[in-house]
């Protein structure tokens, strides 16, 4: 068999692994070697080799089968040609028509995307349902109709997720568009550096040479004044040009400390999209998705409806957890060679569930409140009754109420031995005010994500 007649082989296995996967990971392989039962294929770095190796040289072997060949064993060996200086994000560019701007993205050196995180493998729910339609507008590399694009969230939401989606999908869709993600660490790393080199007319042109820019966990360059200054400046060169911006941060762009206004003004004059905490449905939607790859991955494992469920009720507190939970189980239960029923369950992920059962106390109330509003934790208990500290305490009283399931004269307690009036009176005041004053709202709504994330 020749690399010609393997390309056309190759087409079955779109079906196998999916479009996505396809594009990525298929297509640029190249049939260097048939022989004596060795496939062997030529890739662009050992990583990539690795990847296919373990995820997709059993497809690739039966689909050379079917196609007619005698192959026991798939190998994959770097060819020097393009083993140099490309970045993971574009593994499938080699076999890429020539583009009108040859090379180019070999500078960009975007931070690796993951090869999981598509919108195929995105389950859409009421918590995500805005940012995901947002994120696939940006995906269709049409004409920018928001900029920037600003997602935020707690953790283990999805953003990371929705930004490498949104990468995949321009680079099939329109590969011709250089797409820069990194994170916002990586940013500052490479500004930094382009200082310390004296080539910080490099970096400025490289960076305002993209189509599209994505700067993931935006929040980590608050404060780092420096480098908040040349974001700036590229977040406006970028789009006076018309060029897509994509942020994602843990928090809206009004509560990021230590951010500069003017640029949280700036981020706040595309669309801003918030993905709310998961709720129930989302949680076994994602499950079910999950576990549906697992069964194929430990072939004759089972996880049942009722089994998924108790783990969409039992753990609420990011997806990340959720699919370590599921990860560990099929990897325990193969180990044990055992079913996967409840006992199992709760005896495998004992630790997890019982962290997420873990109750949220008045003390972390009061000190995530008297954080936010700048106040002394000792203020909290104490008995100033200047409206600055005052306010923040019933805030902390409201919250103690409604995030747990203490009485009133229980918080009374904690709140340096206050009469349960007292906290009644508290908890009134801030649900009167939050009905008219808007920053009020906004602050109770950070704060519960907070505390509850
Ligand atoms: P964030 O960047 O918001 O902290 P990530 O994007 O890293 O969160 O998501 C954490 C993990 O949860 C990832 O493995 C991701 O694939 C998964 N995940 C989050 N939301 C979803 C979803 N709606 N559907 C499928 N997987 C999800
Ligand atoms: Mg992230």
């Amino acid at each position: 068999m020749t690399n010609e007649t393997w390309g056309q082989v190759r087409e079955g296995l779109i079906n196998r692994v999916g479009k996505n996967n396809y594009v990525t990971w298929i297509e640029p392989l190249k049939l260097s070697q048939l022989k004596n039962g060795v496939a062997q294929f030529e890739v662009p770095t050992s990583f990539f080799g690795d990847w296919v190796q373990r995820n997709f040289a059993d497809h690739i072997r039966s689909q050379l089968m079917t196609a007619g060949a005698e192959v026991d064993r798939v190998e994959f060996a770097v060819c020097s040609a393009t083993a140099t200086a490309r970045p993971a994000a574009r593994p499938s560019a080699p076999t890429r028509a020539p583009r009108s701007r040859p090379h180019v993205e070999d500078d960009l050196c975007g931070a690796p995307l993951d090869p999981r995180f598509t919108f195929d493998s995105f389950v859409v729910g009421k918590p995500n349902e805005l940012a995901h339609a947002a994120a696939r507008r940006v995906a269709e590399g049409g004409p920018v109709t928001f900029n920037p694009l600003f997602l935020y969230g707690g953790v283990g939401l999805g953003k990371t997720h929705l930004m490498h989606a949104i990468a995949h999908e321009l680079q099939t869709r329109r590969p011709e568009l250089r797409v820069l993600y990194l994170s916002a660490e990586q940013f500052m790393y490479r500004f930094i550096q382009a200082l310390r080199d004296k080539q910080v007319m490099d970096f400025k042109s490289l960076f305002r040479s993209v189509d599209v820019l994505m700067v993931d966990d935006v929040q980590f360059i608050a404060g780092k004044d420096s480098t908040q200054d040349e974001f700036f400046h590229t977040f406006n060169a970028l789009v006076d040009q018309n060029k897509q911006i994509v942020i994602s941060a843990d928090r809206a762009p009004g509560e990021i400390k230590d951010l500069e206004d003017r640029i949280k003004s700036r981020l706040q004059c595309g669309l801003v999209v918030d993905l709310h905490p998961t709720d129930y449905e989302l949680r076994l939607g994602i499950l079910q998705q999950k576990a549906e790859y697992y069964r194929t991955q430990y072939q004759g494992l089972e996880i049942s409806q009722g089994v998924l469920e108790f783990l969409a009720h039992r753990i609420t507190t990011n997806v990340r957890v959720l699919e370590g939970a599921l990860t560990r189980l099929f990897a325990f239960a193969s180990l044990v060679g055992r079913e996967i029923t409840l006992d199992l369950t709760q005896d495998c992920l004992a630790d997890i569930l019982r962290a997420s059962d873990r109750k949220l106390t008045i003390e972390e109330i009061q000190r995530k409140v008297a954080e936010h509003y700048n106040v002394r934790l000792s203020d909290m208990i104490g008995p100033k009754r200047l409206r600055t500290i005052a306010r923040p305490r019933q805030v902390a009283m409201y919250l103690a109420k409604q995030l747990t399931s203490r009485s009133l004269p229980e918080i009374g307690r904690r709140f340096g031995g206050r009469d349960h009036t007292t906290i009644m009176h508290g908890v009134r005041k801030i649900e009167e005010l939050k009905a008219t004053d808007s920053q009020l709202a906004d602050d109770l709504q950070l704060l519960k994500r907070l505390l509850q994330g």
